[in-house]
């Protein structure tokens, strides 16, 4: 099982080698600081065997780095060990050796450096090679000094005891290694995810086409990106950790929330900067400071004031165009009546006849402009309270002659007291011109209703006719000024109505049925109250 990433290995080789090294030199320093080097029993070989690990060290040090199975290598390196440590134990009196505890530091060493398997594998190496000393030892093969004879039971008991121990060791550290290396391996993810999300927040925040500006809580800057660099002309640099508004004075702090456009003087270019400040809380929500997004509305901005000054000409042309000719018509009959009167030996029946079309067409003139004017220059509401049924009465009233030469038959629906706050005349107009409409749309007969219905802040007020009701591609033209189906209609009526009904803050919506009839809906808040300023 490779599952060791080499890096991981190597450096743990190296600490193999290091720890070894230290260890020897302790232990020899610690033995001859008790014993002085004369008094050692073993000192001769104990001399021998430090030469023999320095050795080793210096040619393991040339091989590392060199060598590809690092795996290999550290088993070597272990395997050495094991052989020097038996070596030490037999120099020490085999059985009676204080020594054997040297292998299973080397046991424990395999477990962390390679792996549980490893520690396996050199317990078993260390309780063959201890073992077999010792079994050498017992049957006088190999010559070992001991200072006491020593019993059959005392070899058996020293074996058996090592050897569990040995096994206990690899299993434990082994055990314990694994646990470490997968809590580290965790770790390493986790610190992986982590560094991950902060490489992709900060990507974002760069690569917004718009400024972003964090600040604390007293308005010192924390973020400041690219693209809040690009739109101020500010460097970061100059702006991290001072107050905003000492870089920008157009940012005032305090901040208030919410969105604002603000005119910034970049020194070479006056922008106009669209700002949105929004708190910035932290996870227990306290506030922790504040967001600003901003951009540059310098471009769109002039565009939209093209766009409206492109419309204004376009309908102011569109309405010129339509008062010229409704001008004209009139003219048109006038400049014909005059010059015939000129012309003039005709009966003077025909003459009165002439004159009455002059004065007519004159009369209409008079109208056309006196109603422009209505429309195009309204004058400011004249509030009162108002009795809405007395006004719908005298509206009646006043159509009742137009209605009976149509046979028109007039419904009221409505109760005799319904006050509310408005402009009387200018109501009485847009009643009129409703009424006028609904008996015009009536010219064989019908009905025509006025209703009104109270609701709690408002009133509705309806004008029902059964009319011909008005053609769907009529339906978006006829409340535009001049817009008019009628031979002597001036097409002012309903563009009259709207703008007053929209003075009271009102709506006027309509249903109809091509054929069979008209609603016309008026929407009026009771309490009309005027604006301050
Ligand atoms: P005018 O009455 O001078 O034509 P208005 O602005 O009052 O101008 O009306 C515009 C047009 O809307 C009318 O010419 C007519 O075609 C249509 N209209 C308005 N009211 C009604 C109605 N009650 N029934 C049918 N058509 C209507
Ligand atoms: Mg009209």
């Amino acid at each position: 099982m490779f599952s060791e990433e080499p890096e991981g290995l190597k450096k743990k080789i190296k600490a193999l080698i290091a720890f070894r090294v230290i260890f020897i030199t302790l232990f020899f320093a610690i033995t001859f600081f008790f014993w002085g080097f004369r008094k050692f029993p073993y000192h001769n070989q104990f001399l021998y065997l430090i030469i023999g690990v320095y050795a080793a060290t210096i040619v393991y040090s040339i091989l590392y780095g060199k060598i590809k199975n690092l795996r290999y290598f550290a088993y070597t390196q272990l395997v050495i060990d094991i052989i020097f440590e038996t070596i030490l134990i037999y120099f020490t009196g085999g059985i009676e050796s204080w020594y054997s505890f040297t292998l299973i530091i080397t046991i424990l060493a395999s477990s962390i450096v390679l792996d549980k398997k490893a520690g396996f594998v050199i317990a078993t190496q260390s309780s063959i090679f201890y073992g077999s000393l010792l079994n050498l030892q017992f049957y006088g093969i190999i010559p070992v000094k001991t200072e006491y004879p020593v019993e059959v039971t005392e070899y058996l008991y020293k074996i058996f005891i090592h050897v569990s121990f040995f096994y206990i060791t690899a299993y434990l550290s082994g055990y314990l290694s694994s646990r470490l290396e997968t809590t580290e391996k965790k770790l390493e993810e986790k610190d992986f995810d982590i560094k991950d999300l902060e490489f992709f927040n900060q990507e974002i925040i760069e690569s917004l086409p718009s400024g972003l500006c964090t600040t604390d809580i007293r308005g010192r800057t924390i973020i400041f990106n690219k693209a809040a660099e690009r739109i101020t002309g500010i460097d970061r640099k100059n702006i991290i950790g001072r107050k905003i508004d000492d870089v920008l004075p157009s940012f005032k702090f305090p901040f208030k929330e919410g969105r604002r456009d603000e005119v910034f003087d970049t020194g070479n270019q006056k922008k106009i900067i669209g700002l949105t400040i929004s708190p910035f809380r932290g996870l227990a929500g306290d506030q922790k400071g504040f967001i600003v997004v901003f951009q540059d509305l310098t471009k769109i901005k002039q565009l939209e004031a093209e766009i409206q000054r492109k419309e204004q000409l376009a309908t102011i042309g569109e309405l010129s165009s339509s008062i010229a000719h409704e001008i004209r018509n009139p003219l048109a009959s006038l400049k014909g009546s005059i010059q015939m009167l000129k012309e003039g030996t005709f009966p003077e029946s025909h003459r009165e006849k002439l004159m009455g079309i002059a004065l007519t067409e004159m009369d209409r003139l008079n109208r056309i402009v006196t109603d422009f004017l209505i429309y195009s220059r309204p004058s400011p509401l004249n509030r009162d309270n108002v009795n809405i049924c007395a006004l719908l009465d005298t509206t009646i009233e006043i159509l009742k002659n137009s209605a009976s030469e149509n046979k028109v038959l007039i419904n009221r629906q409505y109760s005799n007291h319904i006050e509310i706050v408005a402009d009387s005349g200018k109501l009485q107009q847009v009643f009129l011109n409703l009424g006028l409409n609904a008996v015009e749309a009536m010219p064989d007969g019908g009905e025509l209703t006025v209703a009104v219905s109270d609701k709690n802040d408002t009133i509705e007020i309806d004008f029902k006719d059964t009319g011909t009701g008005i053609e769907e591609k009529n339906l978006k033209k006829i409340f535009y000024p001049f817009f008019t189906t009628k031979e002597q209609g001036t097409g002012l009526g309903l563009a009259i109505a709207y703008r007053i009904i929209e003075e009271h803050k009102g709506a006027i919506n309509l249903e109809t049925v091509h054929g069979s009839g008209t609603t016309f809906k008026i929407i009026l808040p009771k309490k009309n109250e005027e604006k301050q300023g």
